[in-house]
């Protein structure tokens, strides 16, 4: 018997027969109509391709703190290694005694993730069973309808008003087959935002069989006094969870740690369906070290905060405009086509983000960097655009 691949059909020939499995055609009905989440393109990929040096380029591309680790994150790391071959902390015990602590939570209400994508994805898959809405707004992170196909559930995009989410329309969008609303506070790619009130008219309006799910992955960066803290609404609505995370201003992306806050009954659902070690060692002790880190979490937010007005102002003087931002990021309007101002950008060692898979085609999205990286965007811009406009 030999067996022979063709592209995505596996065909086995067997003794004069052949049987044709084409493993494409035989996913479950939401798979067949995912696409590949598209990340940031990667420092070493750029440098390969151009042949450049890795520190001749600028990533701006994947919302990432510019500062880099923190130097009590990297120490922490160092001392973990002891302990490689023993399996995690499957409770990560102290990580949410840390969060609980500082949060002033119910540890029992934590549950970590493997990036809070991970937490995301187990909301999908304890709740909703194949052909169960899910309501998220046009415009909206990527991993709500990757996690809601994955799992065959049927996503429910509303229509974005201003770039952002429209309330009064997500509430409109809630069926009998709702399981879940996604909400990201604020907004990425967009960067938008919502206040207290809006939100909390919503979350009255929304039955409490529906779970509201409050992605919060920016908001240590965020002071404004209309910017609502969703913890203080968990003891309001028992179909409430937070999503934060350990990726953004805590500067720990790549080790991929994130959590949510809820009710210890969903926390306790939740803990079913997840992988017994789904946040590794390193993770578990770098969050806990970035936790009690507060030096770092306030340079990082000053860094950011500065940032985003160096952004804005160079953008200004180009005469673009930009949707306000609250994250670490801007988005803004090239007046071209995005996707060839991004590889104009590339040619000259920067790499931002095309939006154009959220449906914002003229867009690209820019992260803030040090002041260093942002003016190396600023200063790369005129002559990409000039270019994009030539062709
Ligand atoms: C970056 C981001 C996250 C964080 O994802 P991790 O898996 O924790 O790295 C979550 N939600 C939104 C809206 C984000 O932009």
């Amino acid at each position: 018997m030999t067996a022979g691949f063709d592209k995505k059909a596996l065909v086995i020939k067997v003794q004069g027969g052949e049987v044709s499995c084409d493993f494409a055609q035989q996913t479950t009905p939401g798979v067949s109509r995912l696409k590949p989440y598209q990340p940031g393109k990667p420092i070493s990929e750029l440098a390969r391709e151009l042949g450049l040096d890795e520190k001749a380029i600028v990533k701006l591309a994947s919302n990432e703190n510019p500062l880099g680790p923190s130097e009590k994150v990297v120490a922490t790391l160092q001392s973990e290694c002891a302990d490689l071959a023993r399996y995690p902390d499957g409770s990560g015990y102290q990580l949410k005694q840390a969060l609980a602590a500082k949060l002033s939570v119910d540890p029992q209400g934590i549950t970590l993730g493997n990036g809070s994508n991970d937490v995301l994805d187990l909301i999908v898959r304890a709740w909703v069973s194949p052909g169960d809405e899910v309501v998220f707004s046009e415009h909206a992170f990527a991993v709500y309808p990757i996690s809601t196909l994955a799992a065959s559930g049927q996503p429910v995009q509303v229509p974005a008003k201003d770039y952002g989410h429209d309330l009064v329309a997500m509430a409109a969008a809630i069926t009998d087959k709702t399981r879940v609303v996604f909400i990201a506070n604020p907004n990425n790619p967009t960067g938008n935002w919502l206040d207290r009130d809006a939100l909390k008219t919503f979350l009255q309006s929304v039955p409490e069989r529906v779970l509201v799910v409050l992605d919060e992955a920016y908001c240590e960066y965020i002071d404004h006094p209309d910017y609502p803290n969703g913890l203080d609404w968990l003891a309001d609505y028992p179909n409430l969870v937070v999503t934060r995370t350990f990726s953004k201003i805590y500067g720990l992306a790549s080790l991929r740690v994130g959590y949510s806050v809820s009710s210890v009954a969903i926390a306790e659902v939740l803990n079913r369906v997840r992988q017994p070690f789904n946040v590794n060692s390193f993770a578990l002790a770098a969050a806990v070290a970035a936790l009690a880190d507060e030096d770092y979490v306030a340079r990082s937010k000053a860094m950011n905060t500065d940032g985003l007005r160096q952004l804005e102002q160079g953008l200004d003087v180009l005469g673009l405009s930009y949707i306000p931002s609250l994250g670490n990021f801007i988005t803004f309007d090239t007046g071209h086509n995005g996707e060839q101002v991004y590889q104009t950008l590339l040619k000259r060692g920067v790499i931002v983000r095309p939006v154009t898979g959220y449906g914002l085609p003229a867009h690209l999205r820019v992260s803030v960097g040090t002041p260093e990286e942002n003016q190396a965007f600023l200063d790369a811009l005129p002559a990409a655009l000039s270019e994009v406009a030539a062709l």
